[in-house]
């Protein structure tokens, strides 16, 4: 079983720091959600563990099963079993959805294995045909061009077929896109509710309380200003729907 500690982290850009102590922990079977409004590090956080190398550390770690990851590059931590859906994918003209997850899982099989020559072809059809069925996909769309003319729901769709494909043990899902429509929210939760398992731990970062009525995390953390000032349930969220983000604000004003 799998568990993420971040602890007491510090993140600074070009000297200005973005993150000012943070600490949360995830463990496998979890579904976390972090709230709070725009320009408060949320997609710092995430970048941050997933090991974008912009960002720097002046104090804290972030752990992976008790070991720091601060020192792995991200492919390393992607094969660690870290993932990190990108809040605005790109398209790659040419490559069909199919082609890019056989090359991300092959990638990843010569990293463990300089040997290994990769999933042969009928193994990696049967794969994801299996992980379309699990999703409610139609096969047509791994044929289709990656993120080529998608909508806002079939790139959430591409997201979370990668993220079925590849297994991960925590995953991060940034959607402060304010262009998710009701329909890609849909998509992303039900994907998610269908991937959740004992094995797999959730942190989804939103600026909306709307996603979570789909979510239902296990638990919520309000960011401020680089900080998680409360956390809990999912009352929690409700509470923000209600209130808004400037109660709890005034409340940690100090
Ligand atoms: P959120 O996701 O909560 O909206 P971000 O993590 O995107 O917040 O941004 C937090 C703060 O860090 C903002 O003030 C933003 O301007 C700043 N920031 C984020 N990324 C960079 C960067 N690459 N260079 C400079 N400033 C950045
Ligand atoms: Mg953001």
């Amino acid at each position: 079983m799998s568990t993420l500690e971040i602890r007491d982290l510090h993140v600074s850009i070009d000297d200005n720091e973005i993150l000012k102590g943070v600490n949360l922990t995830i463990n496998a079977g979890e579904k976390h959600a972090l709230m709070g409004p725009n320009g408060t590090g949320k997609s710092t956080l995430s970048y941050v563990i997933a090991g974008h190398p912009d960002y720097e550390i002046t104090q804290g770690d972030i752990l992976l099963n008790g070991e720091s990851i601060l020192e792995m590059g991200a492919d390393e931590r992607s094969r660690a079993g870290i993932f990190l859906a990108f809040q605005y994918p790109v398209a790659i003209p040419g490559v069909s959805v199919a082609n890019f997850l056989r090359t991300a899982l092959n990638a990843r099989m010569r990293a463990e294995d300089s040997e290994s020559k990769g999933m042969p072809i009928p193994q990696f059809r049967r794969l994801l045909k299996a992980k379309m069925d699990l999703l409610k996909m139609d096969h047509k769309f791994a044929g289709r061009y990656l993120n080529e003319g998608f909508s806002g729901g079939e790139k959430k769709r591409a997201e979370i077929l990668q993220m079925a494909t590849l297994e991960p043990s925590m995953a991060i899902l940034d959607e402060t896109d304010s262009g998710l429509d009701i329909d890609a929210l849909r998509i992303v939760s039900e994907g998610v509710n269908t991937l959740m398992g004992d094995s797999l731990g959730v942190l989804v970062i939103t600026h909306y309380q709307r996603i979570l009525n789909y979510i239902q995390p296990d638990f919520v953390h309000i960011m401020l200003d680089g900080k998680i000032v409360e956390s809990g349930g999912g009352e929690l969220a409700e509470h923000l729907e209600e209130h808004g983000y400037e109660i709890i604000r005034e409340k940690h004003a100090a």
